[in-house]
């Protein structure tokens, strides 16, 4: 069987060999398994000592403070938690956000449209970026808060969260981030940035899948409603067992991008210059998303006049995505690249590229050259009439 290369490290990413070790220190009877809620004994008493290690070091990376981090399955229910817990029981009805957000995003505002609020749904410009002036632009004195993303999972644009945060702070309104692309990639300082909900999502930084967690900010402080009753563990906010194996995981992941993010982001920028450079060559080949604004790791190209499923077909040897989403009908192009005013065929001949920790130069080589031959042999089958 032929290798195929992982390129799809904003999909997901692998658990980091430390990650792995720590986390399974936290399973079998003669490790560190107690309930972190148990008061009554040694093994609860260790379990919780490494939940709240694990606290400190997310909130390290977001020079946050540990009781500001609210441990959660992943970022979904971030999201959910930080859009449905500022909503239920606020006075002020409207909401602003972007039609370039995750599902996890959009959904639970538009299901809180369904409920009585009013959403603006902010479209980016062919840069694929919110700018703060277009959030100043639509809040009116009943807003309650604004969700914009950090960075984009399909384009990897960056938004100036801290400049658009700013804006909201002036005007008395809650800020939200989806910052599950962004957290250990991009520095995050919430100390500077008046941000007041982050989202976060440990398989995306080299941990466990089906953990994340919330920073909510404590001055000025979050009220937030629960959107999970029980037990009333964190403080109330997110019942439910702890992880304590997944959290220590995302803890570990935290360390590791704290210390390393620097020197990685350097390394990985310079793959992704590489492989763009291979990728522009390509006669058709278009970058999708300022060419500045981005985060180190994600590229997407449209390849004009090549079909994207029989591209993505063709590179069976690279594992890359398009945005697509497969209703019962139709394969609907990526709504990201539509928002972006990207044509729909264009928008069909887009792939994603993210590359990560174990990328090596010579997978970008690879996966350069393969799409280089691929779109020319299938610009060759094209009929020479072209329509
Ligand atoms: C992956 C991702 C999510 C979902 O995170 P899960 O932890 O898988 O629930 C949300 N938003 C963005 C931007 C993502 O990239």
């Amino acid at each position: 069987m032929t290798r195929v290369i992982y390129l799809d490290y904003a999909a997901t990413t692998p658990v980091d060999p430390r990650v792995a070790h720590k986390m399974s220190g936290c399973l079998l009877v003669e490790g560190n398994f107690g309930n972190p809620a148990s008061r009554s004994h040694v093994y609860g008493w260790r379990a919780e000592e490494s939940v709240e290690e694990a606290r400190s070091q997310v909130a390290r990376l977001l020079n946050a403070d540990p009781r500001e981090i609210v441990w959660t399955s992943g970022a979904t229910e971030a999201d959910n938690l930080a859009i449905k817990g500022v909503a239920e029981g606020a006075t002020r009805r409207h909401i602003v956000t972007s039609t370039i957000e995750h599902k996890a995003v959009l959904d639970t505002c538009r299901y809180l449209e369904g409920k009585g609020f009013a959403v603006t749904w902010l479209d980016p410009g062919a840069s694929g970026v919110i700018e703060p002036d277009q959030v100043r632009a639509v809040l009116r004195p009943d807003t309650l808060l604004v969700s914009i993303m950090h960075v984009n999972n399909e384009t990897g644009v960056v938004n100036d969260i801290a400049a658009i945060g700013a804006v909201c702070r002036d005007a008395g309104v809650l800020m939200h981030s989806d910052a599950a692309q962004s957290a250990g990639k991009l520095p995050l300082d919430v100390a500077r940035m008046p941000v007041d909900l982050l989202s976060l999502s440990a398989h995306k930084m080299y941990g466990p899948k089906g953990m994340g967690a919330l920073y909510v900010r404590r001055d000025p402080p979050v009220r937030l409603t629960p959107q999970m009753h029980g037990g009333g563990h964190e403080r109330g906010m997110r019942s439910g067992t702890l992880a304590t194996h997944q959290i220590v995981g995302m803890g570990e992941a935290s360390a590791i991008l704290h210390r390393e993010m620097e020197t990685e982001n350097a390394r990985i920028t310079r793959l992704r210059e590489r492989l763009l450079a291979h990728l522009l060559q390509v006669p058709g080949a278009r970058l999708n998303g300022d060419r500045a604004r981005r985060s180190p790791g994600i590229v997407n190209v449209g390849f004009a006049g090549v079909d994207g499923e029989t591209l993505l077909l063709a590179l069976d040897d690279l594992a890359v995505s398009t945005g697509s989403a497969c209703t019962s009908t139709s394969v609907e192009p990526s709504h990201v690249l539509r928002a972006m005013g990207v044509p729909r065929d264009l928008a069909h001949a887009s792939l994603r590229f993210s590359i990560g920790r174990y990328t090596t130069e010579a997978d970008v080589d690879h996966a350069g050259r393969r799409v280089a031959e691929v779109v020319a042999g299938l610009a060759g089958l094209r009929p020479a009439s072209g329509a």
